[in-house]
């Protein structure tokens, strides 16, 4: 209830939050006090959640922040709400994002912008920004997000809270409506570190529906919080500290390694060559899998349908013409236009390439390192509006997220202080199912 309050109160000038299943809240939370009076829980029975708008939620509101699905009810639930459910944690509702989670700061979403709890002028990022203004706000303990190139890091940066990307195949994808899915992975938005471990505890784990899931063990991740960091060698990629770097959010992650060194790690500069490469490597290939996937909006099946179609061709394009915002066609004509004969060498198969060289960078760099230590964003949170008649200079944001996505790997952000009143993400990057050691040195951070 108290949360509840708290949501209702704020969200009218926050705008984190599409749906609120109050009703639905208050049962399950009954339900959980059953649990508690018969001893039967887990870390978390009775806990509040709200769900990125992504996730299916049976007999819920489904919505991407799309006009395309604005009038969807899944019919089913996507396995990480389902697991996080079976554990005892409560669904208050779902939370606002960029269309099709494509974008880097939650503009792009049909039930408008969601605004930054720390300064109403800035973004919250995205695209999974009512879920980190929703926690940064107090309006529910922890939420869900889902990051394809950024979209956990950068808005839990931007609010000032603590989100992880899994490795890719960590935790199921069923469920989650695909953007790009070569790239697409959910992940645990929190205050803190070991609140991200507890859920990623209940998320995480092989899923026979979706084929890209990993067999294999799920550790302990609460356990391992409190490893000491003596012996473990941090790497700096340089071209993560270059010219794009403000150097106010510089001197914070600056202070955040030498707290790192103080806690017993050593510190060693890297090099990942190719960074620069992952924007229009991921500009090609997150577009060309979300062209594919967005086709099964088709006006036809479920989602948005145009008025009086004259034949089957109007009624494709008028629907999705209505149904889809202006970054989400953007997407689609590039993706397609990137996908078809003649040009897919060009672009989508140099990409492809240039995806294997990044992921190589990486693995050379885990030779030499236990971790990667980086800022997750050029800059604090910047100004609504800022950005939005350039395309381009939106996707720059993404500089220091994408590479992650391209290589599969887990990262996390966690917050370092603040730039005249907006905060700052430090990033971890692990090697693939390395979850437990960010979890690890963010908490001895924390
Ligand atoms: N900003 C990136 C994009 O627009 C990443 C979004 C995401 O991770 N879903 O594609």
């Amino acid at each position: 209830q108290a949360f509840l309050k708290n949501a209702q109160q704020l969200n009218p000038r926050i705008n984190a939050l599409i749906t609120l299943t109050e009703d639905q809240a208050l049962a399950a939370a009954q339900q959980a006090d059953r649990r508690i009076a018969a001893e039967d829980t887990t870390p978390l029975t009775g806990i509040p959640l709200a769900h990125k708008d992504l996730f299916c939620t049976q007999g819920v509101k489904t919505s991407c922040a799309s006009k395309m699905l604005d009038n969807f009810t899944a019919p089913y639930s996507a396995t990480l709400v389902e697991k996080l459910e079976q554990a005892g944690a409560i669904s208050i509702g779902k939370t606002n994002m960029d269309e099709f989670a494509m974008g880097s700061s939650n503009e792009n979403s049909f039930y408008g912008a969601c605004k930054n709890p720390w300064d109403l002028q800035a973004v919250p990022g995205g695209s999974s920004g009512g879920s980190a203004a929703a926690v940064a706000a107090r309006m529910v303990p922890a939420a869900t997000g889902s990051d394809t190139g950024g979209s956990i890091r950068q808005p839990a940066a931007f609010c000032g809270i603590t989100g992880l990307k899994p490795t890719y195949g960590r935790v199921s994808r069923w469920g989650m409506i695909a953007y790009a899915s070569s790239l697409d992975q959910a992940g645990p938005m929190a205050r803190s570190a070991e609140d991200c471990a507890l859920l990623l505890q209940q998320m995480a784990g092989f899923d026979p529906k979706d084929s890209t899931s990993i067999q294999r063990a799920v550790p302990d991740y609460q356990s391992l919080l409190d490893e000491p960091l003596q012996g473990l060698t941090l790497g700096l990629p340089q071209e993560y500290f270059g010219a794009d770097l403000n150097p106010e959010v510089a001197e914070r992650i600056q202070a955040a390694i030498r707290e790192l060194e103080k806690l017993g790690a050593r510190i060693k500069e890297v090099s990942l060559p190719l960074t620069r490469m992952a924007i229009p490597a991921y500009y090609v290939i997150a577009p060309a899998e979300a062209s594919s996937n967005l086709s099964r909006f088709d006006g036809v099946r479920f989602g948005h349908r145009c008025a009086d179609p004259k034949d089957l061709e109007d009624l494709y394009k008028r629907s999705r013409s209505e149904g889809f915002g202006e970054e989400v066609q953007r997407r689609i004509l590039v993706g397609t236009y990137a996908l078809s004969e003649g040009f897919y060498d060009a672009y989508y198969r140099k990409a492809q390439q240039v995806r294997r060289l990044i992921t190589q960078d990486f693995m050379k760099a885990f030779n030499e390192v236990d971790l990667l230590v980086a800022p997750t964003t050029p800059s604090p949170a910047f100004d609504l509006g800022s950005k939005t008649s350039d395309p381009v200079q939106m996707y720059l944001e993404d500089i220091y997220t994408l590479g992650v996505n391209l290589a599969g790997l887990p990262a996390l952000s966690a917050p370092v202080g603040q730039v005249a009143g907006r905060p700052v993400g430090l990033q971890l990057i692990g090697n693939h199912f390395d979850e437990g050691r960010l979890l690890n040195v963010a908490h001895q951070l924390q």
